[in-house]
């Protein structure tokens, strides 16, 4: 079975994160949307709203599975039995900070596989930081969420 661990913030999910994983349901047996608690990041919206616009989104899909972890992600993929660490690529600095964080992934456990896919053009602007800004000055989101996000 190919478990594919799907980590991010999803402070609050977005259009962007959707076409991910909508487009690597075909390559895994399972997909694991990790929310991960980081003690130092500030987050928007709580973890269980964050998990239930997730699992709203995708309740009609069998193979995507929705969970929060805290800690190492290689170790949540250990836990979980997956084989890869599925992310999504934007542009030169995202390319950038990931190319590190999957390295050092790779050298803390060799198995661990990370696989980029490319945003689809026309989504690579949506970020979840830009989509809270909007919400906090009462612009419209609803363009760059699923329909799942309202707040
Ligand atoms: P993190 O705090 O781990 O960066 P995010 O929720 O911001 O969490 O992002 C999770 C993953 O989704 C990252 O791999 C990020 O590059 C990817 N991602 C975010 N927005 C988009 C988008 N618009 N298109 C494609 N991938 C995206």
């Amino acid at each position: 079975m190919k478990i594919a661990v799907f980590p991010g913030s999803f402070d609050p999910i977005t259009l962007g994160h959707v076409d991910i994983v909508q487009r690597a349901l075909p390559l895994f047996d399972q997909i694991i949307i990790a929310v991960g608690s980081n003690a130092t990041k500030k987050y928007m919206f709580e973890k269980e709203q964050r998990i239930n616009w997730i699992a709203e989104t995708f309740k009609k899909e069998e193979k995507v599975v929705v969970d929060s972890y805290q800690g190492l992600t290689i170790e949540y993929c250990e836990r979980k039995n997956a084989q890869f660490i599925l992310r999504g690529l934007r542009n030169p600095s995202d390319f950038e900070f990931e190319k590190a964080i999957a390295q050092t992934n790779r050298k803390l456990k060799k198995d661990l596989e990370t696989i980029f896919l490319l945003t689809a053009s026309g989504l690579s602007s949506i970020s979840s930081s830009i989509v809270r800004d909007v919400m906090r000055n009462n612009g419209d989101y609803t363009q760059f969420v699923p329909s799942a996000v309202r707040i």
